[in-house]
């Protein structure tokens, strides 16, 4: 039996751009979803995203991504 080649069946991990919601002000705003630092609300200051490693961790609410 050939051995099953994961990488190929696995997509590997991109980076995207989200579109989130905040949750204090409702502003809309773009957030690379692999952030290194916290991610503000431009409007309001509220946090919308914390590094996390790998993926940041997203507080709002995600409308939309972008490839
Ligand atoms: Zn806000």
């Amino acid at each position: 039996m050939p051995e099953t080649d994961w990488s190929r069946l696995i997509p590997k991990p991109r980076s995207k751009f989200l579109l989130v919601v905040c949750n204090e002000c409702n502003n809309k705003q773009v957030v690379f979803d692999s952030a290194k630092i916290e991610v503000k609300c431009n409007v309001c200051g509220a946090p919308i995203a914390y590094p996390s490693g790998g993926k940041a961790i997203i507080t709002g609410k995600i409308v939309e991504a972008y490839e």
